[in-house]
């Protein structure tokens, strides 16, 4: 699989220069859980709004023009700052949280049935365990 991302950047170091700029701003105060969630909940709509009205052929950012791109992976990352702010302030090991939900998510969708039963349906896992029980 072709890499995508910069390799070098953990999610522990942009946890680590999230806090330092929170720190030497004196913004701990006002990171509590409730206005990071809020504030990410805020981003996630900024997000919303590079897709907004968007035609069903204008839905591929590869197509987008530079500053479109840019403005989206601007956005993207608001997103990401505050959700990896949100899991330091809960203490939430998040790389681990996420490789443990990734692993859980293999046995809820087991690759095999959703080829072979439901290949590129968006049936609700649910559907899965009763066409599982039905073998
Ligand atoms: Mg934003």
């Amino acid at each position: 699989m072709a890499e995508r991302f910069e390799k070098t950047l953990t999610l522990e170091d942009l946890r680590k220069k999230i806090a330092a700029f929170a720190d030497e701003r004196n913004w701990n105060q006002y990171h509590t859980p409730r206005n990071l969630l809020l504030a990410m909940t805020g981003e996630v709509g900024e997000l919303c709004e590079c897709f907004q009205w968007r035609g069903d052929n204008d839905q591929n950012p590869d197509a987008w023009t530079a500053a479109e791109r840019e403005h989206l992976g601007e956005e993207l990352s608001d997103v990401l700052i505050y959700l990896i702010r949100l899991a330091d302030k809960c203490n939430v090991d998040l790389p681990a949280a996420a490789l443990d939900k990734i692993k859980k998510n293999a046995i809820k969708y087991p690759a095999a049935v959703c080829i072979v039963q439901v290949q590129g349906s968006s049936l609700k896992y649910t559907t899965y365990e009763t066409t599982q029980e039905k073998k």
